[in-house]
């Protein structure tokens, strides 16, 4: 296959420890990549500077550890801040951005004034009643000023290579989204889209809880005048509570199952087996290739797969002989929808 098939991209946020949800993701994204021939770039995503936690070395170090490979040297967001910014004064100059120097508590508000719907973890949809009218705030003059992008109602088609066809109104569900924050960066909306873009992705692979950010991103990418990528969305690991893992659960964490001893080899089965491809089994990188099918990940994804990392899964890693028919009716279990 030759090497201008696409382009893939590995995008951790060095924002702390990664975990096993990161390391099926960045294992699946490999592998399909490997597979497809693709060119695969390292992004570190460290443009949120209040939680950024280190220079990304560690996290790094801890993607090598687990056998993968990119191409050329990593690319960090924080270095590409005079291109995001050239592109949101580019779409300001199509008259779609706004400034908006409301405190959140304003947009609370005022949402709640129109009755914009909000959900419990504090996301509210910006209301148009907030949108200035014509004139002078549809610019971008001042990086220290929130600004938005224009979003109209209306569905926004998004075919995932995995999951289906999925729509969404990101006019409803969002209102008009940030593009530049007052900290003086773009929005991680604005810089994916970009980096994407510029940097040739064809072929986006990550976790299901960005699957709506592939609408925004289509919006994004459309009012630049660029084609989206391709996109597959993972369906998110979770523990035996059904909760999505976090950046700060220590079990699951990969630096921690490596200090106890855990093999990369082990880690790799794991992916592979909740990709479908494998029986629970340790697995070198090579064997974890030899094992891929993209026809094999289309139809466990299809299913419904949802991978749980529970007490008996763990117990495997640290190299128990769990019976791996507990595993299997584990790994048959469907998302709660
Ligand atoms: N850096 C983002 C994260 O770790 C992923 C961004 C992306 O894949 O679009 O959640």
């Amino acid at each position: 296959m030759s090497a201008t098939a696409g382009t893939t991209r590995l995008a951790p946020s060095p924002t702390g420890p990664l975990h096993l949800g990161h390391a099926f993701a960045f294992l699946a994204a490999w592998v399909l990549a490997r597979r497809q021939g693709w060119r695969i770039l390292l992004r570190l995503d460290d443009l949120d500077a209040p939680r950024v936690r280190s220079s990304g070395h560690d996290t790094l170090e801890t993607l090598r550890w687990l056998g993968l490979e990119w191409d050329g040297e990593p690319i960090r967001q924080s270095e590409r801040l005079a291109r995001h910014r050239a592109a949101v004064e580019r779409l300001a100059e199509t008259g779609v951005i706004f400034a908006s120097p409301q405190s959140r508590q304003e947009v609370r508000e005022a949402a709640a004034a129109v009755g914009a719907p909000h959900e419990d973890d504090g996301h509210v949809v910006f209301p148009a009643s907030l949108r200035p009218p014509p004139g002078p705030d549809w610019a971008f003059t001042d990086p220290a000023i929130n600004h938005r992008l224009r979003v109209d109602q209306g569905q926004v088609a998004v075919h995932d290579e995995l999951l289906g066809p999925r729509a969404f109104d990101p006019g409803a569900q969002h209102g008009d989204f940030l593009v530049w924050t007052k900290a003086g960066v773009p929005s991680y909306q604005l810089a994916c889209a970009v980096d994407d873009a510029e940097l040739g992705v064809t072929d986006v692979v990550r976790g299901e809880d960005l699957l709506e950010s592939a609408a925004l991103q289509t919006l994004l990418l459309r009012r630049m005048g660029r084609t989206p990528p391709r996109w597959w969305h993972l369906p998110l690991v979770r523990d035996a509570q059904g909760r999505r893992l976090a950046k700060r659960d220590g079990a699951e964490g990969l630096d921690a199952l490596r200090r106890s001893g855990v093999s990369a080899d082990r880690v790799r089965g794991l992916a592979a087996w909740w990709l479908g491809l494998s029986p629970l089994e340790p697995l070198s990188t090579e064997a974890l290739l030899a094992h891929a099918s993209i026809e094999g990940i289309r139809d466990r994804i299809g299913q419904g797969a949802s991978p749980q990392a529970d007490a008996e899964t763990l117990a495997w890693l640290h190299g128990s002989g769990v019976a791996t028919d507990t595993l299997a009716a584990h790994a048959g279990r469907r998302a709660v929808e």
